[in-house]
This record gives C-alpha cells, sequence and structure tokens, in this order.
C-alpha cells in the first residue's frame, strides 16, 4: 500500500465523517476540541493531508504531524513507535523545507534569560586601559565575571535575544583566551548549555537589522572585523555599522544576514594569514550580491602581522576606510605583488 493508503486508513480508524477533498487530503470531524456548548462537534472542520500526514482544524486552529496526531489521539509512546515508524518517516519525507532554513537557524536559537548579565555588571579596568570609553563598552554591555576572570561579552541573535556569553581572559598566562560559556552557568544554578554555535551569530547584526533593513540596498556600509575589540574599537571612532565574524572565517548564515543587510561591506579582517585569507573567502562569497570593498592596515602598520583594527588611530581608521579599494582592485595589486 503506498502512503496515501496507509495515511487514508489511519484516517479511518482514528476520525469520524472521513471524506476525500481533493486528490490529497481528507476532511473529518475534528477529534481534538468540542462544540462552545459543550457537546460533539458534528462539522466536518479537519484537514489532513494524505502525502504529509500533517493536519489542521479550522474551528480550533488545533495542528501537527501525524506523530502528534497519534500521540494526541491517545496512543502510546510505544505502539506509536512499534506499529507507525515507518509511516511517520515517510510522511515526513514528504514535507516541503522550510522556506529559508537559515533563517531558521539565526532566528530560533533558545535564548537565555536576560537577568544573567546582572552578575557581570563590572567595568572591566583592563579595556579602559587600553582606550576603551565607558559608554562604549556600556553599549555593547560587556561586563566583567570575577568568578571565572574572564571579561564578558553578551552574544545576541539576529532578534536581539541574548543566546550566549562569551568570556575573554583577563589575564595573558590563561590558557583559553575566548570561551564560549557552557558549565559556567552551573555556578549561578542555572542549567548548563550547548555552546551557541558562532557560525549563526553576527556580533552586534541585531542594532543594524533594524537600522539598515529599511534603507534602500548600497546606500549604508557595514564594516565587518573578526572580533569584539576591533568591533568596539571601530564604533568608538565613529564606525557604528560594524558587526564581527567572531573568527576569520565568514559562515553562510553571517552571509546570509549581510545579504539581507544589503549594504557594501568594508572587510577589515586582522593583518594576518588567517585574516586575509578569511578576506579573499569572505568577498568571494559575498560579492556577487553585495559590493565588496578591503580596508587596508596604514603604511606604518602594514607589515605587523600582528596588527588589528583597534590598532589604528581613530584618523587612521576613517582615513583607511575612504580609501578603501574594491575587492578585485585589491586582489589585483596582490598578485601583482606575488608575481614580482
Ligand atoms: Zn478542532
Amino acid at each position: 500500500m503506498d502512503i496515501t493508503g496507509e495515511v487514508l486508513q489511519v484516517a479511518h480508524q482514528f476520525l469520524k465523517k472521513v471524506r476525500r477533498s481533493g486528490p490529497d487530503n481528507v476532511m473529518a470531524v475534528c477529534p481534538f476540541h468540542l462544540k462552545p456548548d459543550g457537546t460533539e462537534e458534528r462539522t466536518p472542520s479537519f484537514a489532513m493531508s494524505l502525502t504529509k500526514g500533517l493536519y489542521f482544524c479550522h474551528a480550533c486552529k488545533t495542528k501537527g504531524n501525524l506523530f502528534s496526531f497519534l500521540r494526541d489521539i491517545g496512543l502510546t509512546r510505544d505502539i506509536i513507535e512499534r506499529q507507525y515508524r515507518f509511516l511517520i518517516e515517510a510522511a515526513a519525507k514528504n514535507l516541503p523545507p522550510p522556506p529559508d532554513p537559515l533563517r531558521c537557524k539565526v532566528w530560533d536559537i533558545p535564548p537565555i534569560e536576560e537577568g544573567v548579565l546582572g552578575l557581570f555588571d563590572y567595568c572591566p579596568t583592563r579595556l579602559i586601559q587600553q582606550g576603551f570609553q565607558e559608554r562604549t563598552l556600556h553599549h555593547f554591555e560587556v561586563g566583567f565575571d570575577q568568578w571565572h576572570n574572564r571579561i564578558t561579552f553578551p552574544l545576541r541573535d539576529l532578534k536581539g535575544s541574548l543566546v550566549g556569553i562569551s568570556g575573554r581572559a583577563n589575564d595573558d598566562s590563561m590558557e583559553i583566551r575566548h570561551k564560549v560559556y557552557t558549565k559556567e552557568y552551573e555556578l549561578w544554578r542555572l542549567p548548563a548549555r550547548a555552546e551557541v554555535d558562532k557560525r549563526f551569530i553576527l556580533w552586534n547584526a541585531h542594532r543594524l537589522y533594524p537600522e539598515v533593513y529599511y534603507r534602500s540596498p548600497g546606500e549604508t556600509a557595514i564594516v565587518v572585523v573578526e572580533g569584539f575589540k576591533a568591533a568596539m574599537w571601530l564604533w568608538q571612532v565613529g564606525m557604528t555599522n560594524v558587526v564581527a565574524l567572531l573568527g576569520s572565517y565568514l559562515s553562510w548564515e553571517q552571509q546570509w544576514i549581510l545579504e539581507r543587510l544589503g549594504a557594501t561591506v568594508y572587510l577589515f579582517l586582522d593583518n594576518n594569514y588567517a585574516g586575509r585569507n578569511g578576506t579573499i573567502n569572505a568577498a568571494d562569497a559575498l560579492r556577487r550580491s553585495l559590493n565588496v570593498r578591503i580596508i587596508e592596515y596604514p603604511e606604518r602598520l602594514i607589515e605587523d602581522e600582528d596588527a588589528q583594527p583597534d590598532g589604528c588611530s581613530p584618523d587612521e581608521a576613517i582615513e583607511q576606510m575612504a580609501i578603501a579599494p574594491t575587492y578585485l582592485s585589491w586582489l589585483l595589486k596582490h598578485t601583482d605583488q606575488r608575481v614580482h
């Protein structure tokens, strides 16, 4: 028997007044609601797909898939597993993919309660000493975790929900420089969390999303850097449309966000091998749909492999952005250098 016949058999077994409605659907009386006066429903308002196993009641709005149907109708997990597993799997294969699977990932990470950030309500003096202003640290909600001796940076998804905390070592002797918190939460009697996948986070994009999204594409510029400090530094010097990759590699998900934002992208990654590699990778991915420019390091830093955007003075950063070449001319220049 094909899947349509099998689902039809399930429908006949558990539903009343089943009748075909089109080749792939049946209508029946909904088993999940009573009429407002408490009597049994008689009108067929319950639609079920015979190919996908999905159902929807037009009256009580109950909806679900074949598994939830069998469970809600009262079958035990054991019986469902033994008798219907293959049918459930076959029906699931007929489901259409989500309209935009990448969006689902960057959109639906389970959030952490915001109150956690209150634990870190201290100003990290180390960053003040490095030239960051308090208003900058406040804007980016940077805090200090005295229990783990780490400077804390909230990770927010595109909607702005808190989905993770990244702790940066406050002491150069600490082995792990950046750590996305997992078990650390247990110290505050909160459940441990799986490490949020950094591919889904484009740091600070939630601030830009409403601001840039509603402007016409190409009107605005977004600077893309690798890390928290570079992003905060550029923000502080006035380049406020800045996001961080949290690494040198642009993921598909981050690419998706940048494409939605639609602005000209200025790549300003670290001045080392990984940064240059990351620049080429990101630019190749983005240039199909966006204008891409590369911010180069000023003359005095050009040979410095440790240079990062926060090593530039405010004037240097602004000047280098103003003269940033397009990706293609940047690429030609660098290819030239390699040939000679
Ligand atoms: Zn119903």
